[in-house]
């Protein structure tokens, strides 16, 4: 079981008290790598929620200065820095990433309440005279009201905390719902909230299983936006059940990112780019590059730059210092994983990295590398969502753009070249919301961030992020 001194009560923050299901249920949670039982929480549904989203409501009411938002937010990051080891313990210990990964993570969520501390000056409200008819308009950035922020578990702390700042320093009332795999980070989250001054009702963090949680923030009058980060499937069930009460989605789903590598590139920081962007969180980011383009001249001799370093990979437990890859979240993943592969070897691609997952191997899969990776394999047309590097090749820039183009996804893609103006037009004709360049870096807090196509649609980070959790009120005056 997890002790922590960040985690002095398990279970959920409603109306600012610790509490459990009202029926009494609970769901476990497990160490991804060694299946050891980490902890009960409560398995809530409706009722709960309800119970949430009326405390949100009240709290909404009580209308709060934006010094003192921003004053909450300072005091969360400055929490989540003081305690940033054991915040990043409690992510590897219900997530499974490497130690130093988890660091990175709580580094990257402290930035977003810093970020959006500094930043609430941009809903300060804006005037515009009328010139023709004397008037005064007065545009103000007005709360939403309460929200319902739903996270998935790649980073139980950076999914949440890229909804939460902007929320709260928008004047939102919240409702948050983490992934029932890893609750742990985002209730040592809420007990920091709680010690930065955040009053009680304004975060509120419910626990359970997903659907009737979900159904009921959809349904509840009070609720008027819903931000969530999580599959594409589930994102399109959100809406359909926000479509009756026509209430505001921000969506951040899949990706298939595209990695184009031209044969102009710098070939050794293309394939250092490529192994920082693919195997953080063992492949199971929704920013990573899914499928890797090269251009045919150099595909073999890249392909074996990545063999070359995918091959000095250590897989083990988080907690390891030696680990460079944790286990996958769960087996569903592995399994995942494994038929991907085994689709992409069935029609003829070959694996010149990694093995079957042994029997009894539990949630590890082997860093794997593929070649001869086409368009209609699973690993190309869905995100595997591991540590696998599928690598097919292009001939021109024009089929390049369409291989990257060809899947409805639209979230990240990224580019390698050493000609300036190429790397400019494909990024105006790549259609996809984060474009790097020579770079395999994701998102950042001061930069808006968000999906095209069938990824989504509202941008998290940047001044757009904390608009995201404001209706926009125009007053006219005579
Ligand atoms: P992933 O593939 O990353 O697990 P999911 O979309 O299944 O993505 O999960 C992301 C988040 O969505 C999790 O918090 C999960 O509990 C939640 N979720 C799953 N199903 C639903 C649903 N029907 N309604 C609301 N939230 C859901």
């Amino acid at each position: 079981m997890i002790e922590s001194p960040l985690l002095p009560h398990i279970g959920a923050y409603i109306a600012g008290k610790w509490s459990q299901a009202a029926s009494g249920r609970t769901l476990p949670v497990h160490n991804p790598a060694s299946g050891e039982h980490l902890a009960d929480v409560p398995d809530m549904a409706g009722e709960e929620t309800t119970a949430a989203i009326e405390a949100a409501a009240r709290a909404v009411d009580q209308e709060v200065a934006a010094a003192e938002r921003a004053g909450w937010l300072r005091g969360i990051h400055d929490l989540l820095l003081e305690h940033r080891q054991e915040m990043a313990r409690i992510i590897t210990l219900e997530q499974g990433k490497p130690l130093k990964e988890s660091v990175v993570e709580v580094e990257y969520a402290a930035g977003f309440f810093r970020f959006y501390g500094e930043q609430l000056s941009a809903l300060a409200p804006r005037i515009l005279p009328e010139p023709i008819r004397g008037a005064q308009w007065t545009i103000h950035h007005r709360p939403a009201g309460v929200v319902g922020l739903i996270t998935p578990w790649n980073f139980p702390l950076a999914m949440l905390a890229k909804k939460l700042a902007p929320a709260l320093g928008a004047g939102c009332g919240v409702v948050a719902k983490p992934a029932e795999l890893t609750p742990l980070t985002a209730i040592a989250l809420c007990h920091l909230a709680e010690r930065a001054g955040v009053p009680a009702g304004r975060l509120n963090l419910v626990i359970g299983h997903a659907a009737p949680i979900g159904e009921t923030l959809c349904a509840h009058p009070a609720v008027r936006l819903i931000s969530f980060t999580g599959s594409t499937e589930v994102g399109r069930i959100l809406m359909q059940n926000c479509a009756p009460g026509l209430k505001r989605l921000a969506l951040e789903l899949g990706g298939n990112a595209p990695f184009l590598v031209f044969a102009d590139a710098d070939l050794e920081a293309a394939a250092d780019a490529l192994m920082a962007n693919k195997f953080r969180c063992a492949g199971q980011t929704c920013v990573c590059a899914n499928r890797v383009l090269v251009q045919h001249e150099v595909a073999d001799r890249f392909a074996e730059m990545m063999a070359e370093r995918v091959g000095k990979l250590r897989v083990g437990n988080g907690l390891d210092p030696q680990t460079d890859i944790g286990p996958l979240i769960n087996r569903a993943g592995v399994e995942k994983v494994s038929r991907h592969v085994q689709d992409a070897l069935d029609r003829g691609a070959r694996r010149i990295v990694g093995n079957e997952p042994r029997e009894g191997g539990g949630t590890f899969y082997p860093p794997t590398v593929l070649t001869g990776v086409t368009p209609e394999m699973l690993v190309s047309r869905e995100e595997t969502f591991g540590p696998v590097v599928a690598i097919g090749a292009f001939d021109s820039e024009d089929q390049a753009i369409a291989l990257a183009n060809g899947t409805p996804f639209g979230l990240a893609a990224y580019v390698f070249t050493r000609d300036a103006e190429r790397a400019e037009r494909l990024a105006s004709r790549l259609v996809f919301g984060h474009v790097g360049l020579n770079t395999g870096s994701g998102p950042t807090p001061e930069a808006p961030f968000g999906g095209m196509k069938q990824s989504g649609f509202g941008r998290e980070g940047g001044v757009e992020g904390l608009l995201e959790f404001c209706e926009t009120q125009t007053l006219v005056r005579a």
